[in-house]
């Protein structure tokens, strides 16, 4: 009783997330499921049309009249090809397969109405329809997927209620395709929760190998990428400059206050990098006692920068759980890229050797190279 309750709890907590069909979200169930869904349109574009030889079995007089609706679904092919390419975007494929399928069902229909006893031989095709549809959905936000699947389903008993279809046999039909259609939605949201999961998971190992956990600051890793993808990028800013801090006779303090006190000032200097970053600055913990700032600001500006957070940790009043001021201070070294395509070694290199010689001219300074 008590593991389901609790699994219920966990369920709407992500029930929202579920629903709001956060669009990276999204982007990313698609990324994982297109190799998928353009298997499941292949099936469906060479098992529906080879799907006649029943018609002939059944209804010999009239298989000929159903032959040419049935070549329909071999539009399947190009479209389960296309979500191989990465050429066609998310939105295009998922347009082109909801319109895949919504059509698909009027011809299901017009193949029906053309044999005898169509509708029920035709049954067993509904619900292979159903499963066609579970598969197509895990590309689509889960809300998107239901009411894809609703429309499915009611599709045939709106063309009855027009006219388009006569003599729709609307109790037989709705006996085995609600059931079916229950069942769907049921699956779709346990195949999209479960991803979600996952997704989850994932984003938060992610997150975990990529921030350091006592300042909650990026690590050296997440500067190698954001650097890697600043080289990588066509439109490269003009300048980036990397400085890196380095709290001045840190063992010292951790001698005279203790290794959490010092804990203290690494997290007091990470909350003050933090909020220094916008959208041209990140900051890091790239090693110990030792922290990072890549900007995009014009190289004037980020010695500014650096100048500021300089005096702004000589300034800060620290106080140790026993109740003592802890005095720091901090050196900077200071580089900004002449090419956007550097090197990160390079780079990392000339920021650590500008700061080797503040720390050799009597640290609490900046030295830019
Ligand atoms: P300098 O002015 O030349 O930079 O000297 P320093 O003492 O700051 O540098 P050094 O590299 O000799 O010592 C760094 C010290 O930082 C050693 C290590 O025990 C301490 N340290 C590294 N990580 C942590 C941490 O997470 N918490 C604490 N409290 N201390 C740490
Ligand atoms: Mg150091
Ligand atoms: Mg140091």
């Amino acid at each position: 009783m008590k593991a389901i309750a609790s699994l219920l709890t966990e369920a709407r907590q992500r029930l929202p997330l579920l629903l709001q069909g956060d669009e990276s979200f999204a982007e990313a169930k698609f990324a994982e499921h297109r190799q998928f869904v353009s298997f499941a349109l292949i099936i469906v574009a060479l098992s529906i049309p080879s799907l006649w030889l029943w018609d002939l079995t059944t209804d010999p007089t009239h298989a000929q009249l159903t032959l040419q609706y049935r070549a329909y679904y071999l539009l399947g092919l190009p479209l389960g090809l296309a979500f191989l390419s990465s050429a066609f975007s998310r939105r295009t494929l998922v347009t082109l397969m909801a319109l895949f399928l919504l059509v698909g069902i009027i011809v299901f229909l017009e193949i029906l109405k053309l044999l005898n006893d169509g509708f029920i031989h035709g049954m067993p095709g509904f619900m292979y329809g159903m499963i066609i549809s579970i598969l197509t959905s895990q590309c689509l936000p889960v809300l998107q997927g239901f009411l894809f699947t609703l429309l499915a389903v009611l599709l045939p008993h709106l063309y009855a209620a027009t006219g388009l279809i006569e003599h729709f046999p609307h109790l037989r039909y709705g006996v085995l395709m609600w059931h079916a259609l229950s069942l769907t939605l049921l699956a779709q949201y346990a195949i999209a929760d479960n991803y979600l999961k996952r997704h989850l998971s994932e984003m938060q190992l992610k997150h975990a190998s990529e921030h350091d956990p006592l300042s909650g600051l990026g690590n050296r890793r997440l500067l190698q990428q954001r650097l890697h993808a600043i080289n990588n990028t066509s439109a490269a800013p003009k300048c980036t400059s990397l400085l890196i801090i380095d709290i001045d006779h840190f063992k010292s303090i951790n001698d005279r206050f203790g290794h959490d006190n010092g804990d203290l000032v690494i997290t007091h200097l990470g909350r003050m990098l933090q909020q220094i970053e916008s959208k041209d600055s990140s900051s890091y913990r790239i090693g110990g006692e030792e922290f990072a700032i890549l900007t995009h600001l014009p190289t004037h500006d980020a010695e500014a920068l650096a100048e500021h957070i300089r005096t702004q940790a000589a300034s800060a009043q620290i106080i140790s759980r026993q109740g003592d001021a802890i005095p720091f201070t901090i050196s900077i070294g200071l580089t900004c890229t002449p090419t956007p395509n550097e090197a990160f070694d390079i780079l990392f290199s000339r920021a650590d050797q500008a700061l080797y010689q503040a720390k050799h001219q009597g640290r609490n300074q900046t030295v830019r190279l």
